[in-house]
């Protein structure tokens, strides 16, 4: 308890006003209160009031010492004291604060001859002292959170202030993880920069800083740096950039900046991009890292007519494989994968597809003729295969057939190698070891296609495209986590057409993005109508987006239409895209994409380890799952390739923190050989086929892994 105030509190008290008054005289021996100070203290203004033992009894025990001693203060000599003091009710509770002021009149020789004393009431302003000191409180408590967040973070972070082009301040780790000392670091985002960042980094960076100084509050610049260390190594660096102050006018002055190192990342992306793209047994490029290849060549519009491309097919391999065994089996795709090198010029690619499969790419210079040199390079390759191939001084004669087929207007690279597909089964039909080079009537499919592409637009306008729901599983517990859409159409006689082809017919002729929207408009009303019932309350929608209907505009728009229109929650619904996919589509497009990720959609890559060079998405995009491709979970667990894809993948979710499917999944064995992660959920046949959702299969089983018996 205070018993003197401070001169803010005087003030305080005469603003406040005097609301009470006593007066002791010591001449004429008398007590006198106001009545407004008896009633403040609860007394009866009857007169009957003299005893100044009364009046104290309405002070709080604990304050009545700090009353006494100012008393005895200005009794001693001094002329002024005062004492704050709270006055209770008559069950002892204190009701307000008063604020006392004791004054002393002397006589000529110093004696006290009179006190008065004043009273103010001061409740509410010791309330308003309270309120402040507690938001006092709290607000150091946050502050000294924040402070211990980033101390204890394991990420380097930063504020860069734009006035000066310094850091301004860093966390401990900030040098120690980028490898630079502090001095060094409080540069990194000056003049010196350049010399720490590749140029064409620096530049990235830079855009990067421009773009978090016009970013709105709680937007987050990412990007993925080089850093050239003192000592000649490179360290790959993830930055996250978001404003931090701003000025009066709204302009930022400081961006934070979280860096983490991510060489570690980088180094097992950069192993499985090659495990990959590479067949094992023969270092060949495989089917993903041609066909993306092809695409290049293909993008590169003045080359268009330019490339050509070379299927090759081993004549009786499989007799040698069957008979000999497939060590020797092996031996001879070895050597096979070396003389089709060799028969070829360095600017080619040969590739491995599977099996006794390969494939060459042939790049044509300008000046030549591709049909021409196409047909040249199918005899060296022929010629190169006519001698017998030596394993274990056993002599073994392989042919070898060969479609070619050479680019036009508008081919893609699916169609190239389909084509050139075409046409070595055309040259195998007429009798091995020889080559034929394309021609529309051999496509066998033509036909196929058009009943397809017939039967779509059917579907399409009689409301019967079909979405069927795949479960997707928690595998720690068995419990259902969501469904994928996956479009379903049957034809006029009721067949259903395969799911492949219908997706790919679709996409040639541009009805993708309506079918797309009528499977996702189909699925979202019947997972909003699940969600409803409170058992699948949680229950996540996965659709499947082509690229061409994300590069359409008003992708963002159309997404939200449907949103809308049946009522499911954003935050239930998971966008999947093909990582290829991802390389094709625009800014604009990715655009859309990250404004979806900030209203709650997920954003999953299909059939992740397929594609070619696009995990530099996963450094700029919002991605929140990978899905394991089928063909790597289909290699487990003894295929070691796979095995070793599958395990770093899942670590690469896991290190991004993000979920991690793995598809395909059909047997237990391959169940047991995932590594263990809280981020990971099955997709496959062990757990369930995609079903219609009539059939209710899907949701109608607790533990979904019985349906199997389906
Ligand atoms: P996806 O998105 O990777 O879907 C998974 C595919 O694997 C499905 O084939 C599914 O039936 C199949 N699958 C799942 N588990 C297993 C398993 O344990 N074993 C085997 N052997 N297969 C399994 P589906 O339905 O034939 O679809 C094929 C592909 O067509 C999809 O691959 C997706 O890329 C595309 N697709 C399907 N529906 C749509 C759609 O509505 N729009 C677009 N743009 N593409 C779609
Ligand atoms: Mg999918
Ligand atoms: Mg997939």
């Amino acid at each position: 308890m205070t018993s003197s105030a401070s001169p803010g509190q005087l003030k305080e008290a005469q603003t406040i006003g005097i609301v009470g008054s006593w007066e002791m005289d010591f001449v004429a021996r008398t007590l006198t209160f106001s009545d407004t100070l008896l009633e403040l203290h609860g007394m009866p203004d009857d007169g009957r009031v003299t005893d100044y033992q009364m009046v104290r009894a309405r002070v709080h025990p604990l304050d009545r010492p700090a009353i006494s001693q100012s008393l005895r203060r200005v009794l001693g000599g001094e002329l002024v004291t005062t004492a704050r003091y709270r006055i209770c009710d008559e069950a002892g509770q204190p009701v307000r604060w008063m604020y006392a002021r004791f004054k002393a009149f002397q006589d000529s020789g110093g004696a006290v001859i009179r006190i008065v004393g004043t009273v103010a009431d001061i409740t509410e302003h010791v309330q308003a002292e309270e309120e402040l000191r507690q938001a006092h409180a709290e607000l150091s408590q946050a502050h000294s959170y924040q402070q211990a967040v980033i101390t204890a973070s394991p990420d380097a972070i930063h504020i860069f202030d734009v006035g000066s082009q310094t850091v301004f301040r860093a966390n401990r780790l900030a040098p120690e993880l980028i490898g630079y000392t502090h001095a060094m670091i409080s540069v990194m985002g000056g003049a010196d920069l350049d010399r720490l960042l590749p140029a064409e980094d620096l530049l990235r960076y830079n855009a990067a800083l421009q773009e978090a100084r016009h970013a709105p509050d709680g937007e987050v610049v990412q990007l993925r740096h080089r850093v050239l260390n003192p000592d000649g190594s490179v360290q790959w660096m993830s930055r996250r950039l978001t404003p931090f102050q701003r000025s009066e006018n709204r302009e930022v002055t400081q961006v934070l900046i979280v860096s983490r190192d991510v060489s570690d990342v980088v180094e097992v992306e950069e192993r499985l991009e090659h495990a990959a793209l590479h067949d094992e047994l023969t270092g060949l490029p495989n089917r993903r890292l041609v066909r993306n290849r092809l695409e290049h060549a293909l993008q590169r519009v003045e080359r268009r007519g330019h490339v050509a491309v070379l299927f090759c097919d081993l004549d009786g391999f499989k007799r040698i494989n069957d008979s000999h065994g497939h060590p020797v089996g092996d031996s001879v795709l070895v050597v096979t994968a070396r003389r089709l090198s060799a028969a070829t010029r360095a600017g080619d690619t040969v590739a491995r597809m599977g099996g006794d499969e390969f494939v060459v790419m042939v790049e044509v210079p300008e000046a030549e003729d591709p049909g021409t040199l196409a047909q040249v390079v199918a005899e060296r390759i022929e010629a190169a295969m006519s001698d017998p191939i030596l394993v274990d001084n056993d002599e073994h004669t392989v042919t070898v057939s060969i479609g070619i087929c050479v680019a036009e207007e508008n081919s893609t690279a699916e169609s190239l190698l389909n084509d050139a597909d075409t046409a070595m089964y055309f040259a195998k039909s007429k009798g091995s070891n020889g080559h034929a080079v394309f021609a529309p009537e051999l496509r066998r499919d033509t036909i196929g296609r058009d009943h397809i592409e017939r039967q779509i637009r059917r579907a399409m306008s009689a409301d019967a495209v079909q979405a069927h729901f795949q479960p997707i599983v928690n595998p720690l517990d068995d419990s259902l986590y969501g469904v994928e859409a996956l479009v379903r159409i049957t034809d006029s006689e009721g067949t259903l057409l395969d799911t492949g082809k219908v997706v790919s017919v679709a996409e040639q002729t541009g009805l993708i993005t309506a079918l797309d929207e009528a499977v996702f408009r189909r699925s979202a009303r019947q997972v909003a109508a699940w969600r409803a019932r409170p058992e699948y309350a949680q229950l996540m929608l996965t659709v499947n987006c082509s690229a061409r209907n994300i590069a359409q505009s008003g992708f963002y728009d159309r997404v939200h239409a449907v949103l809308a229109e049946s009522g499911l929650d954003p935050r239930a619904l998971t966008i999947e895209v093909t990582e290829t996919v991802l390389l094709d589509v625009a800014d604009a497009a990715l655009n859309d994409l990250r404004r979806l990720r900030r209203d709650g959609v997920g954003l999953a890559i299909d059939d992740f380890g397929t594609g070619y060079a696009s995990l530099r998405y996963l450094a700029t995009l919002p991605i929140t799952c990978l899905k394991i491709d089928r063909s790597f979970t289909s290699g487990l667990p003894e295929d070691e390739t796979c095995m070793t894809l599958v395990r770093t993948t899942i670590g690469l979710a896991e290190d991004l923190g993000i979920r991690c499917v793995v598809e395909g999944v059909e047997t237990t064995e391959q169940l047991i050989a995932l590594p263990r992660y809280d981020g990971l959920l099955i997709q496959g046949y062990l757990y369930g086929r995609p079903q219609p959702a009539e059939s209710m299969a899907v949701l109608s089983i607790r533990n979904p892994r019985l349906l199997t018996a389906s």
